[in-house]
């Protein structure tokens, strides 16, 4: 199966890696083997080695920046489909824009910036892709991408790219219904024009907010608990004594105690068991904390 996908990489010219590690791809830095890692170079071989995939039943998941990700160790038993250098681009028309999935996130916000468009400034300090923005409806600080996107572009399996509107799928706090029909290739938002200086100032004030209140020079995976209702996840772990708890190399930040750190040698074991210690905590407590990271354990 897996000579089969490397067959059809070759024929599409998709960069095909065997025996590659995730940890050197996600910002939190711990992950096994995928059977393989695809890397397209174009939307267009994107979407045919997605109908390949499709059609051969090969197990894949889809990889964007890698930011919101905790990845076991070893032979993860399913390969990926590593979308970041497909096309790249974001394009301007009045107070619309179009950016393609591969697009960082915070390239998007600042040229959305320098073009004296708001709406995307508190959220310029989100590490990531736009494709991976979209599916996790990523926010902060008020705003969240499902307030700004009238379009989504997904490769569906069967009908190739396909435009479709915003309303047509689900939002909800840091989740979306996206995925599930298929993989995305960009969106539209419409943002709207102000001063310039303006939208700097604001740009400012939460980049400054970002960087005293989270951890910014450590690998890390963001948030690891979504806030529950009328809550914050960060009070919560912080009251229950995990505020900088550790479990071999991993730890919840000092400075912020919902964001999972590696300290340099954590093992996939060790952040899993104190994220679920953390989560048993609070359930005896009476709150349940439902995951906003992702975990991708091994296909057994
Ligand atoms: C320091 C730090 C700060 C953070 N701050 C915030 C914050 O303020 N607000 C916030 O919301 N998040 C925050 N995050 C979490 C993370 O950055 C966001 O969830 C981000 O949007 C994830 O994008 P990504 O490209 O890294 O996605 P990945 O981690 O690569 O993937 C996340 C999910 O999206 C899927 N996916 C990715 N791309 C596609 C695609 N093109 N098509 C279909 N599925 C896809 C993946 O399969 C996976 O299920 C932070 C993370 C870190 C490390």
């Amino acid at each position: 199966m897996v000579e089969a996908v490397e067959r059809l990489c070759r024929a599409l010219d998709v960069e095909f890696l065997r025996g590659e590690s995730l940890a050197a791809q996600v910002s939190l830095r711990i992950g096994g083997e995928p059977l393989f890692v695809a890397r397209p170079s174009s939307w267009q071989s994107a979407s045919a080695l997605l109908e390949g995939l499709w059609k051969s039943g090969a197990p894949f998941k889809v990889l964007g920046g890698g930011t919101n990700l905790l990845i076991e160790e070893g032979a993860l038993g399913f390969g990926v489909l590593q979308l970041r250098r497909c096309g790249g681009t974001v394009r301007f028309d009045g107070e619309a824009v179009e950016a393609d999935a591969d697009v960082p996130m915070p390239a998007l916000c600042a040229q959305a910036i320098r073009q004296g468009l708001s709406g995307l400034e508190g959220m310029a300090g989100i590490p990531g892709l736009v494709g991976g923005a979209v599916v996790m409806n990523a926010g902060a600080y008020g705003a969240e991408m499902s307030s700004l996107i009238t379009h989504v572009a997904v490769i569906e399996q069967g009908s190739g790219f396909k435009w479709r509107e915003a309303s047509s799928f689900s939002f909800g706090y840091r989740s979306s219904n996206v995925s599930s029909h298929g993989v995305v290739a960009g969106c539209r938002m419409l943002l709207k024009r102000d001063e310039r200086s303006a939208i700097e100032a604001r740009f400012e004030e939460s980049k400054a907010k970002r960087l005293s209140s989270q951890p910014w020079n450590v690998p890390s995976a963001g948030s690891v608990f979504k806030n529950p209702p009328g809550d914050f996840a960060g009070r919560i772990l912080e009251q229950l004594g995990f505020r900088g708890k550790r479990r071999g190399g991993a730890g919840f930040s000092e400075i912020h105690a919902n964001f999972l750190v590696n300290h340099g040698d954590a093992t996939f074991a060790d952040a899993w068991g104190l994220c679920e210690e953390a989560r048993a905590a609070a359930a005896k407590a009476g709150v349940v904390l439902d995951y906003e990271m992702e975990v991708w354990r091994r296909a057994l």
